[in-house]
Formats: C-alpha cells, structure tokens, sequence
C-alpha cells in the first residue's frame, strides 16, 4: 500500500511504502514518528488512518484536478472557436468527444483513499471495497473538530 501524508509538524509530504510489517511512520523531512498499532494494516489493506489514527476513510476516483480542468479548458476553446466559424456541428461534436473522453478517464482510473482529518492519501489498499464514498455530514463533523482545537490552541479556557 502506498501512502502520502502531511507532517503534522513540519507540513510537508512524505510518500512510502507500507504494509503489515510495517511498525512506525516517519517523516522524511523532520524527527517526527508514529507507531502504527499491530493490526491498523491487515493483508495490505487499512479501514483506519494510520498517520493520525482517525477511523474514517473516505473513498474517490484518483483524478487528478489539473487535468479535469485542462479537459474543460481545451474542450472550451476548440468549442468557441468552431462556434466562432459557424461550425455547430462541430462545436456540439467536441463537447461530446471531451464529455466522453472525461467518462473514459474517470471509469478507468484506480481509488485513492483519504482520510478525514488529515488528508493523508492511500494507493493500493487491498480492501478498497469496504471503504465508503465522500459523506459530506462526516467531513463536518471533523471540520467542527478542527474548528475546536484550533480555538483551544488559540484561546485556552480560562478556568
Ligand atoms: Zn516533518
Ligand atoms: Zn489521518
């Protein structure tokens, strides 16, 4: 299983290689480690975060965003312009084609798992199947909890 994190130290990221023998998770760039619980990786496949502990992953298509967006933009451009030229057939046509060729890409392409809390990312789980879909109640949950510590951090309680 492949894995990339943020340092919640240092913030940067660091990719590895992980499975069940593996025992601590290190940062690449500072001091900073975690040791992963004996059974948070079974058969090469985790349900829980293992750089933050967090028990929720949520499952998407790993698509990359920059090539989402450069379908879009070139399929607008190449649109306008046979538009501009009074070419309708074709303006349609290649909004079909890029619309159809974004399906493709996206029927194809593997999972990633990401976690709530940490965004930590997971390639090649095993077990992908039992992971859900992005639930938009979860992420609150866990972005009210941020908004919590965040202020605790900030402003202590005074008693
Ligand atoms: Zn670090
Ligand atoms: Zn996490």
């Amino acid at each position: 299983m492949h894995m990339a994190f943020l340092c919640p130290v240092c913030e940067q990221q660091t990719q590895c290689e992980c499975n069940d023998g593996t025992e601590v998770l290190k940062c690449e760039h500072c001091d900073w480690s975690r040791t992963i619980p004996n059974d948070a990786i079974d058969n090469g496949a985790t349900h829980s975060c293992i750089a933050c502990g967090c028990g929720d992953l949520w499952k998407q298509r790993d698509f990359p965003q920059w090539l989402g967006i450069t379908f879009v933009a070139i399929a607008a451009t190449l649109s306008t312009i046979a538009w501009a030229m009074y070419e309708n057939i074709w303006a349609i046509g290649i909004l079909m084609a890029f619309g159809l060729l974004d399906y493709i890409f996206y029927a194809i392409m593997p999972d990633v798992l990401v976690c709530y809390r940490c965004r930590a990312r997971y390639r090649h789980s095993t077990d992908e199947e039992a992971i859900p879909k992005f639930d938009h109640e979860t992420a609150e949950r866990y972005h009210q909890e941020e908004i919590r510590l965040g202020n605790s951090i900030k402003s202590p309680p005074s008693q």
